[in-house]
């Protein structure tokens, strides 16, 4: 049997958005599950050197890593799945492929020769490849390839993947996930498009070792029969891919398939011991829950696609905590322009077990929730504010509490009497000169806790460490004020200067509580994070009465 390293290239044909992570995820999981040291790396088409600067309702979440990388939020599923740490060597855009090449070309590293588009770009994806294998000395290296086969800005990275494959034939695998519409007219599969992209990939010297077929409904025998031959694929290397109740079922389905024994046989690997139980377990439980939570997400990130792209990770660290405590959440998104509009309706927040305020940046959108803050504390119910929520929470308080009107944060009012919250001393300067990509305060940083504190209750450890992303803080000046008005800042950086977690005690609010960090990015399907899982369980006692 090979020793070598291997490497499992997924590529999407004929449209996007057919859960190419998950399916990427799933691969990574299976694997895993099958004893493999795997590791996951997605590799965007775009410009940027990261997501960090990209609109959320443009491109989704950006995921935060524990060493501040701004990635795609596809990093967050394959932490979900495979529960492993992502960091800058399982991120790879164009930008930092081309950065990379033009520093070094500036440094006489090409000694004198030309460099050009081909052969050095791919050369350097797949250095970049290799060293993300190296790093996590992983057996099976799984990349993902953002957009879709036939794509232009793509065939860089194809032909890496090409060289690579010419190179050691039996080391590198591409799976091609390929969407099979049925027309409504015609009430039948169709594999004519999935054909297509096949042909694309032809048309660049590969063919797929794999075909994963996506659809409402399991591909049927006839069309795996014809993808098998337009292929030359056995046809237990087809996969069938139907639409899901979770995401969680991915890899149980593709287990279902045989998947991971016919992967790891293309690989040239054994199979050994399976151990996926917990993972079935908890996709099986999923389906029988039934009762309900429902949970309001009040922000201004909404467009006519969807929110679950921008909010992923919230959405599953709901999902992952309400399942703990067997509900199944109904999320309402509230878009907070229309509290500010129209504060009467309000009230309509009444109906619900919580309230989530989730991140975000700019002034559009504020006032709505920091009346959605004041309302939640008045009214009892509980609230949980990520990173701007907690800043938004504390702006509320001092408003109503302290009485301090207009205060604000320097970032929507920079002339507030009471900036309550302002911009952090680093980030002043980097405001000014317009340096925006990748310098804020990013990745995870340490925090004490407060004794008896409900943060310090929901962790049960005194030290925590959690992910960031902000420019602002809560302003050291108004830290005494703020407390003697009772607002409890339960969790500090070590040092005492950051204000990490604010929140209202037990006795006062069934659950009031922000946090400067991003929680969210760390809650796992079988290890909910221990915050959400006690704004859950406070939603759901105020569900019961
Ligand atoms: N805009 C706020 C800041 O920069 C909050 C950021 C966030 O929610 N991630 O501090």
């Amino acid at each position: 049997m090979s020793k070598s390293a291997k490497y499992i290239f997924v590529v999407g044909g004929v449209m996007s958005s057919v859960g190419k992570g998950i399916a990427a995820s799933s691969i990574g999981k299976i694997l895993q599950s099958r004893g493999y040291r795997v590791a996951n790396l997605k590799a965007d088409m775009y410009v940027n050197i990261d997501a960090g600067t990209i609109r959320p309702a443009e491109h989704g979440e950006v995921f935060v890593g524990e060493d501040g990388i701004e990635a795609d939020q596809d990093l967050g599923n394959y932490e979900r799945f495979t529960n492993q740490t992502s960091a800058r060597d399982n991120y790879i855009t164009t930008g930092q492929i081309y950065a990379e090449v033009i520093k070094r070309e500036r440094n006489l590293e090409y000694e004198g020769e030309d460099v050009e588009v081909y052969p050095d770009i791919p050369k350097e994806i797949i250095r970049r490849i290799e060293a993300c294998q190296k790093k996590n000395q992983s057996e099976v290296t799984v990349i993902e390839y953002g957009g879709t086969v036939g794509e232009y800005q793509l065939l860089p990275f194809l032909e890496a993947a090409r060289m690579m494959k010419s190179k050691n034939p039996e080391d590198v695998l591409f799976v091609l996930i390929s969407y099979l519409p049925t027309p409504a007219l015609l009430g039948e599969q169709k594999s004519k498009p999935t054909q297509r992209s096949v042909i694309d990939l032809h048309s660049v010297g590969l063919n797929p070792d794999f075909v994963i077929c996506r659809a409402d409904k399991p591909a049927t025998l006839d069309i795996k029969k014809t993808i098998s031959n337009v292929c030359s694929l056995p046809i237990e290397r087809i996969i069938s891919a139907p639409d899901i109740y979770s995401i969680y079922d991915a890899p149980v389905n593709f287990e279902k398939e045989n998947l991971g024994a016919v992967l790891l046989k293309a690989m040239g690997l054994s199979t050994r011991k399976k151990d996926l139980a917990d993972w079935t377990a908890l996709a099986a439980k999923i389906k029988k829950i039934d009762k309900e939570v429902q949970i309001g997400i009040v922000g201004k990130y909404f467009n006519f696609k969807s929110c679950k792209d921008t909010y992923i990770s919230v959405i599953e660290s709901i999902n992952h905590a309400s399942w703990a405590e067997n509900h199944k959440p109904k999320i309402f998104w509230l878009d907070s322009e229309r509290y500010e509009k129209d504060p009467a309706q309000l009230k309509e927040l009444d109906e619900l077990d919580g309230i989530i305020v989730p991140g975000g940046f700019g002034k559009r959108g504020t006032e709505g929730m920091i009346l959605v803050a004041d309302y939640a504390r008045r009214k009892n119910i509980p609230y949980f504010g990520l990173c701007f929520g907690m800043q938004l929470l504390t702006i509320a308080y001092a408003r109503s509490v302290l009485k301090f009107d207009g205060a604000n944060s320097t970032e929507m009012d920079p002339e507030t009497k009471y900036p309550v919250i302002a911009t952090m001393a680093d980030q002043v300067e980097k405001i000014k000169n317009k340096n925006y990509g990748a310098t804020m305060r990013l990745g995870a940083y340490p925090a004490k806790l407060s004794e008896g504190s409900v943060a310090h209750v929901a962790y049960d450890v005194a030290e925590i460490s959690e992910r960031h992303r902000h420019r602002y803080e809560v302003n050291p000046k108004y830290i005494l004020e703020l407390e003697k008005a009772g607002l409890v800042f339960s969790g500090r950086s070590p040092d005492g200067i950051l204000m990490e977690i604010a929140e209202l005690p037990k006795n006062v609010h069934p659950f009031y509580l922000g946090t400067q960090f991003h929680p969210e990015f760390k809650s796992r399907p079988l290890s909910p994070h221990p915050l959400f899982l006690a704004f859950i369980k406070a939603c759901i006692s105020k569900a019961k009465k």
